[in-house]
């Protein structure tokens, strides 16, 4: 397998991200009509923890290492551990699942999956993963860009009426990062209303973020919920203290769901002074 190693992989952040995800694919497959899914930053897919900088940073040992050895007793919980499991029987003890891995795990043969990756040496090594699964398409390009070619789905003549978009961006450009990620958000809405969408965003200090929560609640959605995971208190600007998933057009009491997911995530891998939150920004209407 040619996958290797990344030093964020498999942190707290990642952990919640790919919790959280799991529970959305598994409200979609709920149901039996065909769904799409479009990972706009979708990483190599397949990640190995046993290299040298991660062991160095020490980062996925408080991630996931201290997940797998608590092994909270919550449903979405459990069923993320699962999938590494499976992961983990495919392709080696070390092995760690990105996103379009999660997605091509939790989706089914009749549904679609497209993950666009900017970088072509990650994208090639996408490709490679999913060469045998016709379900997934690998573009390599920005995945911004991506939301107005690749939405609304279709696949032939049939139109998909259900699916989700991630939205996973680096976080480079800081927090301009914030504002193209919602307005890649806006196109979404604007082509496919009724998808799915989940932002990941870092959290240093929650009081920075304050512009970007008033306009994610200015969002044309159903609903607009934030699910935040702060491993410490975030009074330090200088290091990620945790993150969160802005989501749109949530499954039907998925708060009430992922509320003792996020205290078990924040049991297992908080500090002193760490806390989970379950916040409506728009209520479902
Ligand atoms: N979503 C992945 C997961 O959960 O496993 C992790 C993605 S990682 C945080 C962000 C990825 O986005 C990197 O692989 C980076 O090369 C890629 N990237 C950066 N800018 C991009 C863009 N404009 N379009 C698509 N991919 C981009």
């Amino acid at each position: 397998m040619n996958y290797r190693h990344a030093f964020h992989a498999g942190n707290h952040a990642d952990v919640l991200k790919h919790v959280v995800l799991l529970a959305l694919c598994d409200a979609l497959t709920a149901k039996p009509a065909a769904c799409f899914a479009l990972d706009t930053h979708a990483g190599r897919g397949l990640y190995r923890l046993d290299g040298e900088s991660a062991q160095k940073t020490g980062e996925a040992s408080d991630g996931i290492g201290r997940l797998l050895a608590e092994a909270p007793r919550n449903p979405p919980i459990q069923r993320y551990l699962a999938a590494i499991k499976a992961c983990r029987q495919q392709h080696g003890a070390h092995a760690y699942p990105g996103s379009p891995w999660l997605l091509a795990h939790a989706l089914r043969a009749q549904d679609r999956i497209s993950a666009c990756e900017l970088l072509p040496e990650e994208a090639n090594v996408l490709r490679d993963t999913f060469a045998g699964d016709p379900r997934v398409a690998v573009h390599a390009r920005d995945g911004y860009a991506a939301v107005k070619a690749l939405l609304p789905p279709r696949h032939g003549t049939v139109k998909f009426a259900r699916g989700l978009v991630l939205v996973d961006p680096p976080y480079e450009a800081q927090l301009d990062e914030f504002d193209t990620a919602l307005a890649a958000i806006r196109d979404v809405l604007a082509r496919w209303p009724q998808a799915m969408l989940a932002l990941w965003y870092p959290i240093k200090q929650r009081r920075a973020l304050r512009q970007f929560y008033r306009k994610a609640a200015g969002l044309d959605a159903r609903s607009t919920l934030l699910l935040e995971l702060l491993v410490r208190p975030d009074d330090s600007p200088l290091r990620m203290n945790g993150s969160g998933m802005l989501l749109l057009n949530a499954p039907w009491q998925f708060d009430v769901a992922m509320r003792p997911a996020l205290d078990g995530l924040c049991a297992a891998l908080g500090e002193a002074g760490g806390s989970a939150r379950v916040e409506w920004l728009r209520l479902p209407a």
